[in-house]
């Protein structure tokens, strides 16, 4: 399952949410080249150089990834024996090659309640003021490529009523899911 949405917009706070709730539900670490933010503790990501992730990638060792804003990002290819559902929470390309790569992936675009309440949430990161301009002007694409990719839309306007919509989506699909294994048994 794929979290896509805008600079934000709080996906990350809802994926995170989603994998406290759901015991069957894994948060994948993405490797990034950029520098931890002011306040991370470092297991939001693996840090590597550019180098290190150069090198990963020639050695197909990223089931997708991409670069944004500068910097690049990647979702480390899942151990899929262990039965549970993996969440990605990646931005729009790498959403991309996912469905290529899966179809039937479900990818749940998150949208904030409106513009000037993401625009709130931006800066209240603390980022510089260069970087919530960036990000403001990407969202317009990152809006209209997310409402092309996603399967479901979730309006972050409550956490846990927007993360009682993503785990209600998961258990839809779970149920499809063994209804089809249930078929062909
Ligand atoms: P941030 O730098 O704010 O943590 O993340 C920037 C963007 O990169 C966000 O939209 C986030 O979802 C996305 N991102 C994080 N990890 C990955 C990844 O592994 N692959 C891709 N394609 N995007 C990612």
């Amino acid at each position: 399952m794929v979290v896509i949405g805008p600079g934000g917009v709080g996906k990350g706070t809802l994926a995170r949410r989603a994998v406290e709730r759901d015991p069957g539900l894994t948060l994948s670490r993405s490797w990034t080249t950029r520098p931890p933010r002011a306040g991370e503790h470092g297991d939001e990501y693996v840090f590597v150089d550019r180098e290190t992730f150069e090198r990963a990638v020639d050695d197909g060792y990223f089931l997708e990834w991409a670069q944004f804003q500068g910097n690049l990002y990647g979702t480390p290819r899942p151990n899929l024996g262990g039965g549970g559902d993996v969440l990605l929470e990646i931005e729009a390309q790498g959403a991309e090659q996912v469905r290529h790569e899966f179809p039937d992936a479900v990818i749940i675009l998150v949208r904030a309640p409106s513009l000037s309440e993401l625009e709130e949430r931006l800066r209240a990161r603390g980022d510089p003021e260069g970087h919530v301009q960036r990000r403001l002007a990407s969202t317009a694409t990152e809006l209209s490529d997310g409402e092309r990719l996603a399967t479901h839309v979730v309006i972050n306007d409550d956490v846990e009523r927007a993360t009682d919509e993503i785990l209600s989506i998961l258990e839809a699909v779970r149920r499809e899911r063994r209804a089809v294994d249930e078929g062909l048994t």
